[in-house]
């Protein structure tokens, strides 16, 4: 559906009407605080953006804009590293962040009813006096909001063990993109049906917005240890995350470091890492405090005989915290030894870790580009930061080529081109390299299902915008929206 800007005005006069001036933003200075996510290379002001207090603010939105064809982007906390709530210049940005209120929190039904713009941590925090947390812990965990977590399914240091966001969500509150406020899931563990919320935890957005979620609370472990493994090479890290895995042991975490990344780290925030080390394993195990006894000692004996030259348990909750520092920090030290990066997200084998890490290095060098590996060693799932200095000339041209090159290291090997970062606007182009034609039609029709005029979030994970009335199925010759010059087909 095209979008007039008498469309945009007609849904502000309606907001205005209903929500009142001060929850419609359309001073332009104060609607370019929503310009970008996390990825900040990419940038829209947004046409207008509401304030949502409620459900019924965010379904009124909805509604003005299926009226009007006008489009409408859902942000949490727009620390997305995919571009998902990158705003629509002629759209409506809907922010969550006044619906932060945890409307129940039962422990002993080990589940909890949250608003869309509760931060993670803060529901951690709410019910670790009575022995629980919410388990999906993202680097962000302290900033995004569940909903950002619910839409990209998102994960962090400890899905090894405890599975993304999809493991703990059992039921959602979502306002369609027709505008109807639908029940999907609930409290019970396993309605029956066509399971739709498996379908719209990961959706970035384009099915509708959440206006609620019951999330799953996990107990507190009795105990948990933490340790740091240095080896010389990322070759003997590789081979001991393989080994502890091999031996049946589940880690809580496993997260491997490179020597670039630790320099960054060290730099930064001085966690103390061992001095020559090539990479760091940090593995923390947790559980009932005699199997998480036992089968440390199996990982400490694992790490020495892959190549470890020193193993540091962490003694007390500082010594915890300290090695954790490091990994946490990793990310944004990195800008300390470069102007700029890229933070790459792709996932391959376990197995494969040792092969793909030597020809990200080879791909690397011959590019004349440095990388930094950061990333979760025991999903497979790495975050490659791809360094340059944007004021050199070509230097962003060969950084991009080298992320490119990773994506496809990837693919190659049978991984994916996202872990956890989301397609958004960045990897839409990327999704036909994964997905054949008829893959993607089969995920559009879901789409088209639930939002037919193609109004909620458009332009993000797909690579091309298709229209709705169009039966699905793979398109003969050229797509009339690439003829008239609208849309390209990557
Ligand atoms: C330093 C850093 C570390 C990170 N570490 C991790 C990590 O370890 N693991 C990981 O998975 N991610 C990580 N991320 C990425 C990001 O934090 C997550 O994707 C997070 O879930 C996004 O939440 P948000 O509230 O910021 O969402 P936003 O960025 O605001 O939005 C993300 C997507 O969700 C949609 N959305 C938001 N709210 C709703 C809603 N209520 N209904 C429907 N759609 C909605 C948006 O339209 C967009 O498509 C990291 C980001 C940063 C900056």
């Amino acid at each position: 559906m095209g979008v007039s800007e008498s469309g945009l005005s007609g849904v502000v006069a309606e907001l205005v009407g209903a929500l009142g001036v001060e929850r419609v933003i359309t001073d332009r200075q104060r609607r370019r605080t929503y310009e970008c996510d996390g990825l900040a290379a990419y940038r829209v002001i947004p046409g207008v953006v509401v304030l949502a207090r409620d459900a019924d603010d965010i379904a009124a939105a909805v509604r003005a804009c299926a009226r009007h064809g006008v489009p409408f982007v859902a942000r949490g906390s727009g620390t997305g590293l995919s571009g998902g709530a990158l705003p629509h210049a002629e759209g409506v940005l809907v922010v969550m962040s006044q619906m932060r209120a945890i409307r129940e929190a039962d422990v002993a039904n080990q589940r909890a009813v949250v608003e869309p713009g509760v931060i993670n941590l803060h529901l951690t925090a709410a019910t670790s006096p009575d022995g629980y947390y919410f388990a999906p812990d993202p680097s962000s965990q302290s900033v995004c909001s569940i909903g950002g977590n619910v839409a990209e399914n998102s994960g962090g240091a400890h899905c090894l063990k405890y599975g993304f966001t999809t493991n703990h969500v059992t039921g959602v509150d979502l306002v369609t993109p027709g505008g109807e406020l639908v029940e999907i899931g609930g409290k019970a563990p396993d309605p029956p049906g066509y399971d739709l919320l498996g379908a719209l935890v990961g959706s970035e957005g384009t099915l509708g917005i959440v206006t609620a979620a019951t999330v799953r609370l996990t107990r507190l472990p009795q105990e948990v240890r933490t340790l740091l493994a240095a080896f010389r090479t990322m070759d003997d890290a590789g081979a001991a995350t393989s080994a502890i895995i091999a031996a049946g042991v589940v880690p809580a975490a496993i997260e491997m470091m490179d020597a670039l990344a630790i320099e960054a780290a060290e730099a930064a925030v001085h966690c103390g890492y061992p001095a020559g080390a090539g990479a760091v394993l940090v593995v923390e195990l947790d559980g009932p405090a005699a199997d998480v006894a036992g089968e440390f000692d199996d990982v400490v004996r694992l790490c020495e005989a892959a190549g470890a030259f020193e193993v540091r348990v962490a003694a007390d909750d500082d010594e915890r915290a300290l090695i954790w520092k490091g990994r946490k920090s990793a990310f944004a030290a990195v800008g300390r030894i470069s102007p700029d990066y890229i933070v790459q997200d792709g996932v391959i084998p376990r197995t494969a870790l040792p092969l793909v890490l030597r020809q990200i290095a080879e791909l690397g060098e011959s590019a004349g580009v440095r990388v930094a590996n950061v990333f979760h060693a025991g999903d497979g799932n790495l975050h490659p930061l791809v360094l340059f200095d944007g004021a050199v000339e070509g230097a962003v041209d060969r950084a991009e080529a080298v992320a490119g090159g990773i994506l496809d290291l990837c693919l190659e090997h049978g991984g994916s081109i996202t872990g956890e970062h989301g397609v958004g606007a960045d990897k839409a182009k990327h999704m036909p390299r994964m997905f054949t034609a008829d893959d993607l039609d089969t995920m559009q029709a879901v789409r088209c299902a639930f939002d037919p005029d193609g109004i909620s979030n458009p332009g993000k994970v797909f690579p091309t915008p298709r229209l709705c009335g169009e039966r699905p199925g793979r398109h003969q010759g050229a797509h009339p929206l690439t003829e008239s010059g609208v849309a390209e087909v990557f």
